[in-house]
């Protein structure tokens, strides 16, 4: 197994040593170059000896590093330096299989890569680790690994996954935890399937291992394009407010034998459909996860209410727009009251995008698209600026969902238009400041 070299930085180690574009990196310090976790692992020595395959020639290269850490400048074809590899599983869960046709492709890749997962903090379901992918992990003590684990039941993560090794898997959290692999859990929670007592049951299962540092507790996201997939349905008001005790009851107990600390987390979409105050940003201690939802209400709070005390009141002569999904609205408009009554003459209106494209039980803002924004916009006074959250942009970072790009939106509704990002204190400046 070798990689191609795809450019050397200028100046750097590699550089220097004599590497080129266009050699295949062999080995480092005798070790074989899969991929880019062993080229992240095997730099990191202050000696270095390269095998390189140069146009047929074994070359070798001795790199001497004043900081074993340092980086050595070689860049590859990929990221990854090999094809990123897609889940095995068919979840009956899946967000992937519920998207419309005629989306762009990268949006129908299903990823379920260990090395995302260290690299991005990517989610990842075990099921497609090989044995020399596993060691690898325990042997490079990469740490924390992001897991979906869904349940601790063998038999129902196959029924949920539709993977016959998905039971199996859930062997290996042992193995990460026998290792010292800290890990972030997630569930996603199916009404009536791995809620209740078998969300009991999982959350028990997980509090066994000292490394599981954070179980995160999502509810099903569903679209209105599930014609013939499994049928599942959306929480009710009763049972999220249920998930949401199962998970209080479980922390307190947990928490009386862990010095106070709490280890689960109903998503903040729970608390909004039980219809229940968030908890405070003390609650979340490090926020540690954030990408699954939760604490993110909270922590844009906190930093909105920090961010205002520390500025002076003065005179904001304008107004601006916020469009948001259902989800962070009602916050959003308490932020916006907050704001008006500190700035004289600032006035913000906050508008409510209803997500027509995946259907209206999506209400989180990174699934809104830019037709629903122009839809929902259009004709509306939308003042001197309009504000809108940047996670709607996606990966791309200037492009919805829907291939509908930021530019296009704010041509086509002719207002100076910001993306702001989940950041209290930039949301502040952004309101008072931005565009000015
Ligand atoms: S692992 Fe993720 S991407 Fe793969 S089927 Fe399950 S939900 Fe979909």
């Amino acid at each position: 197994m070798s990689v191609i070299v795809k450019d050397v930085v200028d100046g750097s180690y590699g550089h220097r040593a004599g590497v080129l574009p266009g050699d295949e990196l062999v080995a480092i310090n005798s070790h074989d170059i899969f991929d880019v976790l062993d080229y992240r692992f095997y730099i990191q020595s202050r000696k270095l000896t390269l095998s390189v395959n140069r146009n047929g020639e074994q070359l070798t290269f001795n790199i001497r590093k004043g900081d074993e850490f340092a980086d050595i400048g070689l860049d590859f074809e990929t990221y990854l330096m090999d094809k990123q590899h897609s889940c095995k599983n068919k979840c009956v869960f899946c967000f992937v299989d519920q998207m419309p046709k005629g989306m762009r492709d990268t949006l129908y890749f299903k990823d379920d890569d260990a090395r995302m997962s260290f690299l991005f903090g990517n989610y990842i379901t075990l099921t497609g680790l090989c044995e020399r992918e596993v060691q690898r992990i325990i042997d490079m003590h990469i740490s924390p690994i992001n897991i979906s684990v869904h349940t601790m039941n063998p038999a129902l993560r196959v029924e949920m996954m539709k993977n016959p090794n998905s039971g199996e898997s859930l062997k290996i959290i042992d193995r990460f935890s026998q290792s010292g692999i800290e890990m972030n859990t997630q569930l996603v929670l199916c009404p009536g399937i791995n809620d209740g007592d078998e969300l009991r049951f999982s959350l028990s299962e997980l509090a066994k291992h000292k490394t599981v540092k954070s179980i995160a507790a999502v509810p099903v996201g569903l679209t209105k394009y599930r014609d013939g997939l499994y049928p599942l349905r959306t929480y009710t008001k009763d049972e999220a407010a249920a998930v949401i005790d199962i998970i209080d009851e479980f922390n307190a107990h947990y928490a009386f034998f862990n010095d106070g600390q709490i280890l689960a987390y109903a998503s903040d979409e729970f608390y909004l459909i039980a219809e229940r105050p968030l908890p405070t940003a003390e609650y979340y201690g490090e926020f540690s996860q954030l990408d699954n939802g939760v604490g993110v209400c909270a922590l844009l709070k906190d930093e909105f209410i920090n961010a205002l005390a520390d500025t002076q009141s003065r005179s904001v002569n304008r107004t601006v727009t916020i469009a948001t999904g259902d989800a962070a609205y009602d916050l959003l408009c308490e932020l916006s009251h907050m704001a008006e009554e500190k700035f004289n003459g600032l006035k913000i209106n906050v508008i409510k995008i209803i997500n027509n494209f995946f259907g209206e039980t999506v209400t989180v803002a990174g699934l809104i698209t830019g037709q629903d924004y122009k839809a929902q916009l259009k004709g509306k006074y939308l003042g001197d600026a309009l504000f809108i959250p940047r996670v709607s942009l996606r990966n791309e970072g200037d492009k919805f969902l829907d291939d509908v790009t930021f530019q296009e939106l704010e041509e086509f509704l002719g207002v100076k238009t910001y993306a702001v990002p989940n950041d209290g204190y930039v949301l502040l400046d952004m309101l008072i400041d931005g565009g000015v």
